[in-house]
């Protein structure tokens, strides 16, 4: 909607937004958040970690006509109208949105092995984005959970976690799709073939027995599974 999501509400089965300028918009039956490393700021779970992590693209003009993007210590992009993008700084110290010159530097240096060493090389801006990462470097994709619920229901998953338990209910129809880390132009795809199924309720398109990877409650579930 090009506005700033600040808040929702959940009456009648039905998903109530508020942004930013006091903007209310209403009568949504699924609401997923979806916003990079700035989920870290809406996400409060006990367990759940998120990291931002600081990375800078330097845009150049065109140098290296490759029809593919090269990677190795660093990449670089195929041209694109006039620039071509080389990247990216890894920077989990520093959180300011300014680019730096050093960042440039070492970016350029990085892509050294891939080109002549006497190519010329024009600097004509950067880009400074954040990178959204769990704990354990898998993306978060699923349902929004109830941890009240996990922490009395499953409090005792060290002695029973061979037997039936009682099933997670879902509280509404808040789903999660971030923590895409460094990989996010891969792994979005799986995501959201995976998180259609699940809100359509259709075969889930990923095998069971990846999910538990990507789950949201996962880092509650390893928790009590030791019994802490
Ligand atoms: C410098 C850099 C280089 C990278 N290089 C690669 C690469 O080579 N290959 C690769 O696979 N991945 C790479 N990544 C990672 C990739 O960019 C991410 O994994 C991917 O963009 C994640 O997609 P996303 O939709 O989850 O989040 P984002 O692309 O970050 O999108 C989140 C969106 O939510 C919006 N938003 C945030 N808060 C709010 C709010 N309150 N209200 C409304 N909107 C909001 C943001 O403005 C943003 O548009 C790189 C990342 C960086 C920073």
């Amino acid at each position: 909607f090009n506005h700033e999501f600040q808040a929702y509400k959940f009456e009648n089965e039905c998903f109530t937004l508020k942004f930013k300028n006091d903007i209310v918009k209403s009568d949504y039956a699924v609401l997923i958040y979806a916003m990079g490393a700035d989920t870290k700021d809406f996400v409060f779970y006990d367990e759940m970690k998120l990291s931002k992590v600081r990375g800078q693209v330097t845009h150049l003009k065109p140098f290296l006509d490759t029809p593919f993007p090269l990677s190795s210590k660093a990449y670089i992009c195929p041209i694109k109208d006039d620039l071509q993008v080389i990247g990216a700084s890894y920077d989990r110290l520093n959180a300011s949105l300014e680019s730096k010159e050093e960042d440039d530097k070492q970016n350029i240096e990085n892509i050294a092995e891939f080109i002549d060493k006497n190519t010329k090389l024009e600097i004509i801006g950067s880009k400074v984005g954040f990178r959204s990462y769990s704990s354990d470097r898998f993306m978060i994709v699923g349902n929004a959970y109830d941890e009240v619920f996990y922490k009395e229901e499953y409090k005792a998953l060290l002695w029973t976690k061979n037997k039936e338990q009682k099933l997670a209910k879902i509280s509404c129809n808040l789903y999660f799709n971030f923590a895409h880390g460094s990989r996010g132009f891969s792994t979005s795809v799986l995501a959201a073939r995976y998180l259609c199924a699940l809100i359509n309720n259709e075969p889930l398109y990923l095998e069971k027995k990846y999910i538990h990877a990507i789950h949201p409650a996962r880092f509650l579930i390893r928790k009590l599974k030791k019994g802490l």
